[in-house]
């Protein structure tokens, strides 16, 4: 499939990586399609509708999971009738972040494009989705696809109520941003915790048979091998006092923090 602002990448059977490549965060959404329905883990950016991609992948009815409720995740949301968010981020989905300027998001969102944006993206007037989700997920809920079932996580650090979702078919741990390498992940905002961060990624990392790890930005899809790093990362941060805002970047070897 050739696209002017999304890049389509099939992940296996029945599994879409759709990304933005042309904006310096190089969003990752994913449509994985089951038997009776699919889901779509995250609607991207926002400057160029993501459902023209999902409608050509596939006609089955299309369940949106927010892995968190930042406005280059939710993008597309007012596109599809069925959004599942976390309890903990629902408050954020239905009025907004407080705290967080549009200005600030308009920024974020115009700079550093390197290819045409459609006419229909003014910057000036972009507002980020708000509505009210249709169910409300919780740690260690399955969702049925029809055949392929998805392993909700509870994975909050980033944000409150940010989940990571396991692909029990093909072993595919999707991260949000959780994890994904090249740019630090982050707990930035005063509403998030580095505590729960470090605490989430511990918990990922014990998570059986995951067989590629796929997060939200930056390269597409890490090697389960990344866990062993993430566990003694954490042990030395721990050791070092180091799990608090405002004490920096933390580099390792295939990713980093920013606290
Ligand atoms: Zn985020
Ligand atoms: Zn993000």
């Amino acid at each position: 499939m050739v696209d002017p602002w999304f890049a389509v990448q099939e992940l296996g059977s029945k599994t879409f990586a759709i990304s933005e490549y042309g904006h310096w965060e190089k969003v990752h959404s994913f449509l994985l399609i089951g038997e009776i329905q699919a889901a779509l883990i995250d609607t991207g950016l926002g400057i160029v509708p993501i459902k023209r991609i999902t409608d050509q992948l596939t006609e089955l009815p299309i369940i949106v999971l927010t892995t968190h409720v930042h406005a280059d995740h939710i993008g597309g949301h007012g596109d599809y009738d069925t959004i599942y968010v976390h309890g903990d981020d629902a408050d954020w989905l239905i009025h907004g972040i407080k705290g967080l300027s549009l200005e600030q998001i308009r920024k974020d969102m115009a700079r550093d494009i390197t290819i045409p944006v459609p006419k229909s993206f003014d910057p000036d007037t972009y507002k980020p989705y708000q509505g009210y989700p249709d169910k409300l997920l919780s740690d260690g809920d399955t969702i049925d696809l029809g055949n392929r079932s998805l392993g909700i996580y509870h994975t909050p650090g980033h944000s409150p109520g940010h989940i990571s979702i396991l692909d029990h078919e093909t072993g595919y741990l999707f991260t949000g941003d959780l994890l994904y390498s090249d740019t630090p992940v982050y707990a930035f905002y005063p509403s998030t915790s580095p505590e729960d961060l470090v605490n989430s990624l511990e918990k990922i990392a014990s998570i059986q048979k995951v067989s590629k790890i796929y997060g939200g930005h930056n390269q597409l899809g890490l090697e389960p091998k990344i866990f062993c790093e993430i566990l003694t990362a954490i042990q030395y941060l721990r050791e070092n006092n180091l799990v608090r805002h405002g004490t920096g970047v933390h580099t390792f070897q295939s990713f980093s923090v920013h606290f």
